[in-house]
């Protein structure tokens, strides 16, 4: 019986944590979730880790999935005006959202999610909606008018959720605290266009971190050096369709119900949570440059790379950036 269970466990070990890797080597595997390409490298090695990442990854997918049939979205977006229990984690991630989009202006918005369907960003069958469904949409993305309190969250009826702009980045942070629950001291972790790092590299050295080339997206354009925490970019070139010769992307302009359009076609997060930083760079993305450095300058906890379409490259003083591309780049300082 056990060598039964043994034989059928070992391949798929294997499968997980690819070949053989040398003890002082640290440790890479990869799958796909949330419909992202997720690759880890850490150090100490551990066989059992590879399957930790992939259980809390399902794990959260089953609550903050809104096209799971029974996650917490899932459920909220199907209560027609009622109050939805949820898990604490759920509740969290809303309320934080909530607070973002307060300070942004309505820039991040959690509840584009009847808009975004329109668009068929989900669902993968893109088209461009007619602008009276546009506008009725939008009509249901009052983020005022949804409640949480503890656990219970209500929102009105036609309106929904859409946890998208954040959910990996919270993701990220949870992978990062269960690696280091299980002695990993040092290690990165990427998941699509969100990058979060544990200590420095094994020689003691900052990691490295790629930012897309926007007009060549499996280029790097530069990078940027790091010790510890995330850096979190979104891109108007990572999802998109074409239709008669225009494209539209993923981002939404909560104002308009269209992508966003305010002349940025990359927006880089840095600092020390993954959920702020994902949350973030979506919001400062739909707020175009100049709303952008205004939210830095108020803030001051983050740090921030903005590729605009012209094309330039504009990043915040402290950033330890690496590789500069050969076109216009300019240093945002802090306002005296
Ligand atoms: P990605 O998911 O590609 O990493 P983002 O973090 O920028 O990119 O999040 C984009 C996702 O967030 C969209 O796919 C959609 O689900 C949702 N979304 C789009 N526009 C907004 C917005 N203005 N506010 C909140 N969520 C949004
Ligand atoms: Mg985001």
């Amino acid at each position: 019986m056990r060598g039964t269970q043994l034989g059928v466990l070992l391949p798929v070990m294997l499968l997980l944590t690819g070949c053989a890797q040398s003890a002082s080597q640290p440790q890479s595997w990869d799958f796909f979730a949330m419909d992202t390409y997720m690759t880890f490298k850490v150090w100490p090695q551990d066989p059992a880790l590879p399957e930790r990442t992939r259980t809390e990854i399902e794990r959260l997918e089953s609550l903050l999935s809104v096209t799971r049939d029974g996650s917490d979205l899932d459920r909220i977006n199907h209560a027609r005006g009622t109050p939805v229990t949820v898990s604490p984690e759920t509740a969290e991630i809303i309320q934080m959202g909530l607070s973002c989009g307060a300070e942004t202006g309505g820039a991040l918005n959690i509840a584009m999610y009847p808009v975004s369907k329109l668009w068929g960003f989900t669902q993968d069958t893109h088209q461009v909606p007619a602008p009276g469904e546009i506008a009725d949409a939008l009509e249901h993305t009052d983020l005022s008018r949804i409640s949480v309190n503890g656990e219970t969250i209500t929102v009105p009826d036609g309106t929904e959720l859409d946890l998208g702009a954040l959910a990996k980045g919270y993701a990220g942070d949870r992978l990062r605290s269960v690696l280091q629950e299980n002695g990993v001291t040092s290690g990165i972790l990427s998941l699509g266009g969100n990058v979060e790092v544990i200590g420095t590299k094994l020689d003691g050295s900052p990691w490295r971190v790629g930012i897309a080339d926007p007009f060549a997206p499996s280029e790097i354009l530069c990078s940027v050096m790091t010790r510890s925490g995330a850096v979190v970019t979104s891109g108007s070139y990572q999802r998109y369709f074409e239709e008669n010769g225009r494209r539209y992307h993923h981002i939404l302009d909560p104002e308009t119900g269209y992508p966003a359009e305010q002349g940025l076609v990359s927006v880089t997060v840095t600092g020390e949570d993954g959920v702020t930083c994902d949350a973030l760079s979506t919001a400062l993305f739909v707020m175009g440059k100049e709303r952008a450095v205004a939210e830095w300058n108020r803030r001051q906890d983050f740090g921030m790379i903005l590729i605009t379409d012209e094309p330039a490259l504009y990043y915040t003083e402290g950033l330890d950036m690496q590789d500069l591309p050969a076109i216009p780049v300019e240093v945002i300082s802090h306002e005296p």
